[in-house]
């Protein structure tokens, strides 16, 4: 595991989570590799195995089970499969694993079958399984960059993105699983991992070529957080996240010099309206790379569309079912939704939700947060808060609909996907990406 608060000095073993509590999985296929040789260990007690050998994990009455060919090992606490051979990842090298959650809790999750590098460690938590992949840290960053983005992506971009993934990871602020021993986990939660599934040649390399490299600010690592698309401009830290800022993660416009034309700061409505109703020139805008050749560079995972500038349309019904979803509130109608607050990138960040309850009085519900707030104004999880609401179709003082209208994909800190792609692809090198997105930090290798 990593130490927090610590500047490693040789390259970590890391633990991801693959398998948390919540999945409530009980059985599970593993196929080990013909290479390399790998050994079980049975609460600590080793057994060999064969190369090659299918084996079936059973979590049954709060004890584990494995079974490998003929034989049948009980464990009450742990197994763990593990090798010696730190061998660098190709694509679906590794481990076998059957049927693990992927997109936990978005309305894509699905289950998938995943290769996993270096060491698994199964364990009962609480009375559920768990599943541990082990493994060195640059094997993991390797994976984690093209989980996130497609093999068609330039070098400078896979090499920006792995260093702010590498960064983040040790940075390693929120520690989000660490009662499960986990340093992250595999998901939307913490970074989306999927072992060497869908390693790509170009990642391999763009690990190899940043190997040991992150950013650095006033002797810390920085906590490069990175989404989709900003919209145009970044969104700063303390408005996603309240509680202190980065100096490193501020409001600026993403694009080489200050944008013509238009009026800041966009956490002003009539300047935010201007904001959403136009599309200003920057490197996520659809100038660079037209929306419909995102699809060669992005996950496929939630391709939809539009990411720069959105618009959808939410029935009244939809979003008292969202809500009810996720709140105690009794609510009959939703007769306003009011932004109070935005971020400087016009993210809302506060939110008063007017509605009348079941004995039809009027009353409000304040969200406080962006990220409830896309949670709860749509069922398939709003791209971005940066929104305008027009509430339409009135019936008695009652929008029958709601129209969001919206900039941008994801929470806007730091690193902004599309943004880095469009400059990697105008020849932007890999220093010149993250010194745009985290200004102020040094790139420095510290292994
Ligand atoms: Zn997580
Ligand atoms: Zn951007």
């Amino acid at each position: 595991m990593l130490k927090p608060n610590s500047i490693p000095v040789s390259e970590p073993e890391i633990n991801v989570g693959i398998i948390l509590p919540e999945d409530n999985i009980t059985k599970l296929v593993l196929g080990l590799p013909q290479a390399p040789q790998y050994n079980l260990q049975i609460d600590g007690k080793i057994v060999e195995v064969q190369q090659g050998q299918v084996l079936e994990l059973l979590f049954e009455k709060n004890k584990l089970q494995i079974k490998a060919g003929k034989n049948n090992f009980q464990a009450a606490h742990e197994i763990k499969i593990s090798t010696q051979e730190h061998v660098v990842p190709q694509k679906q090298s590794g481990i076998k694993v059957s049927s693990v959650i992927a997109g936990r809790g978005f309305h894509w999750q699905k289950y998938i079958d995943v290769f996993l590098p270096d060491n698994l460690i199964f364990r009962v938590f609480e009375d559920r399984l768990i599943l541990i992949n082990q493994l060195l840290l640059e094997h993991y960053v390797m994976c984690v960059a093209t989980s996130e983005m497609g093999a068609a992506c330039p070098a400078a971009l896979i090499e920006a993105q792995t260093i702010a993934a590498r960064s983040f990871l040790l940075a390693n602020v929120e520690q989000k699983h660490r009662s499960m021993e986990m340093d992250i986990c595999n998901d939307d939660c913490c970074q989306r991992y999927q072992g060497t599934t869908f390693l790509t040649k170009q990642s391999i390399s763009g690990a190899l070529n940043s190997s040991g490299q992150v950013l650095i600010y006033k002797n810390k690592i920085c906590d490069a957080r990175y989404s989709k698309s900003c919209g145009g401009m970044m969104e700063t830290f303390g408005h996603v996240w309240p509680g202190h800022e980065e100096d490193y993660l501020q409001a600026i416009p993403d694009a080489k010099s200050n944008l013509t034309g238009v009026q800041t700061p966009l956490n002003k409505e009539e300047n935010f309206q201007n904001w959403v109703n136009t599309i200003p020139e920057t490197f996520c805008s659809p100038h660079i790379i037209p929306e419909t050749d995102l699809k060669k560079y992005l996950g496929s995972v939630d391709e939809e569309g539009a990411y720069f500038r959105w618009e959808i349309t939410v029935s009244q019904q939809e979003l008292l079912e969202n809500i009810a979803n996720f709140t105690t509130l009794e609510a009959t109608a939703i007769t306003k939704l009011n932004i109070t607050k935005r971020g400087l990138s016009g993210r809302a960040t506060k939110l008063d939700i007017h509605y009348s309850d079941k004995k039809g009085q009027l009353k409000i519900y304040h969200v406080d947060s962006e990220y409830n707030i896309r949670r709860y104004l749509a069922k398939q999880f709003l791209y971005s808060s940066a929104i305008i609401i027009r509430p339409e179709n009135l019936i008695d003082k009652v929008p029958q609909k709601f129209t969001f209208a919206g900039a941008g994909w994801g929470h806007g800190v730091g690193l902004c996907q599309i943004g880095a792609l469009g400059m990697s692809i105008k020849g932007y090198t890999t220093s010149d990406i993250v010194y745009h997105y985290y200004p102020g930090s040094t790139l420095s290798k510290i292994y």
